[in-house]
């Protein structure tokens, strides 16, 4: 059983206890699901998690940031794919919810429901951390734009309905040359290039704008702002990495709690082993750190704070270096058993990684603490 005395915390109310215990009885019930087919799990993931209402405030006008790391926390303690499957939902919409027009916003109803799914296009092979420099250009023709170049790294890339695509319309040189346009999948001159496979597999692809062509009123927010938008979707959606990240911490602890207590080693328990014992304090100091973080960034956004790409940066870099070693010495723990294919310990090994690279790479978010401690 996991610890719950975090629940507690003056950063959540009533409600979110609430969210927690009914997340938890449905994740007992419902996870983990096949990853055989991860396409066809994620999509049957989010029309369940829909069903059950728990994709609600993944969009929208006013998006409780303290729900979302509450939900990807609770669902990646008991499935990564499940995680992956809703944090999508609210990743590749946040640009319609924050900066959307009414009805760029009728996407979010079939959203919210888990009837259409949703990607975030951002990266491209030439510019991954450095986005400013991204190659995809829109051009204006009349009443249209034309698309063309690629991205790369898109998660749900493949199977999502609509896509939010961040592309040069010239305004202004790098950061300031970008815009964002909604993009349904049936979009003609919408390619799927290539599906990529990674040690954790999810449905990712790269994908191809061949002379696309969108109408001006896909574009979402305003010519030259899509820079703006990006970092405003991050802003809200990277300390939810950090949730992701605890929530596998969280899995990994209690794990290797029941191993050390169950496993007899030279006449006694491994919990009896001093060392041991220094493992799980260095674990559960770092899960209780992480979690203050996460909840303090999330807290600071739900407050009203605008803009929280420090406390964000921090619960991501934290939350997430931290949990690979606390998977690691989860893995240490248990032997063989923890490289075991199959074994939850060696799953979560290979889940805990990408979170380290996607959504600015631990060390982005340390230059960008660093540059916020320095601007004060
Ligand atoms: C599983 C997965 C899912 C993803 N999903 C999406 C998605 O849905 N949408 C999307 O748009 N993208 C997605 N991405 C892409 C992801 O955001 C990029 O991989 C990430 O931004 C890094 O870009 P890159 O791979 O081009 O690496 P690079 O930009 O080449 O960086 C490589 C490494 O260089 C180092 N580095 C980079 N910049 C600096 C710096 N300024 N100072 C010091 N060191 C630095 C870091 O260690 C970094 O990991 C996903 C990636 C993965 C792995």
């Amino acid at each position: 059983m996991s610890d719950t005395s975090f629940l507690d915390w003056p950063f959540l109310e009533a409600r979110h206890r609430d969210l927690a215990k009914r997340l938890d009885a449905w994740c007992q019930r419902e996870l983990p699901r096949d990853h055989s087919d991860v396409d066809a799990t994620c999509t049957a993931l989010v029309r369940d998690l829909g069903r059950a209402g728990f994709l609600e405030g993944t969009a929208g006008d006013a998006i409780d940031v303290r729900s979302l790391c509450l939900i990807r926390e609770t669902l990646a303690r008991h499935d990564g794919l499940a995680d992956f499957a809703f944090a999508m939902q609210g990743l590749g919409t946040g640009a319609i919810s924050l900066f959307g027009t009414d009805e760029q916003k009728q996407w979010l109803e079939r959203t919210r429901r888990g009837e259409a799914l949703s990607a975030f296009a951002l990266s491209e092979p030439r510019s991954g951390s450095d986005v400013a420099q991204l190659d995809t250009v829109a051009e204006r023709h009349g009443d249209d734009y034309r698309l063309n170049g690629e991205k790369t790294w898109i998660s749900n890339g493949g199977i999502a309905d609509l896509y939010t695509v961040f592309a040069r319309t010239g305004e202004g040189p790098g950061a300031k040359g970008l815009s964002c346009f909604l993009v349904p999948a049936d979009t003609p001159g919408l390619e799927i290039r290539e599906r990529l496979e990674t040690i954790s597999p999810h449905p990712l692809a790269r994908l191809g704008f061949d002379d696309m062509r969108l109408p001006a009123n896909a574009m979402i927010g305003q010519p030259g702002q899509g820079f703006r938008i990006a970092m405003s979707v991050l802003d809200v959606f990277r300390s939810t990495v950090g949730a992701a990240a605890l929530g596998f911490a969280r899995r990994a602890l209690d794990e290797s709690l029941d191993r050390a207590r169950k496993r007899e080693l030279f006449g006694a328990s491994l919990a009896d082993l001093q060392l041991v014992q220094g493992h799980l304090a260095e674990m559960a100091l770092d899960v209780d750190a992480a979690a203050l973080l996460v909840y303090r960034a999330a807290w600071t956004k739900d407050m009203g704070a605008e803009r929280v790409t420090r406390e964000a940066a921090m619960a991501k870099l934290y939350a997430t270096d931290r949990a690979q070693d606390v998977i690691d010495k989860a893995v240490q723990l248990h032997g063989g058993d923890g490289v075991r294919k199959g074994h939850i310990v060696e799953s979560l090994y290979r889940e805990i990684r990408a979170l380290r690279i996607y959504e600015g790479a631990s060390d982005v978010q340390k230059i960008v603490i660093a540059r916020s401690c320095l601007a004060t």
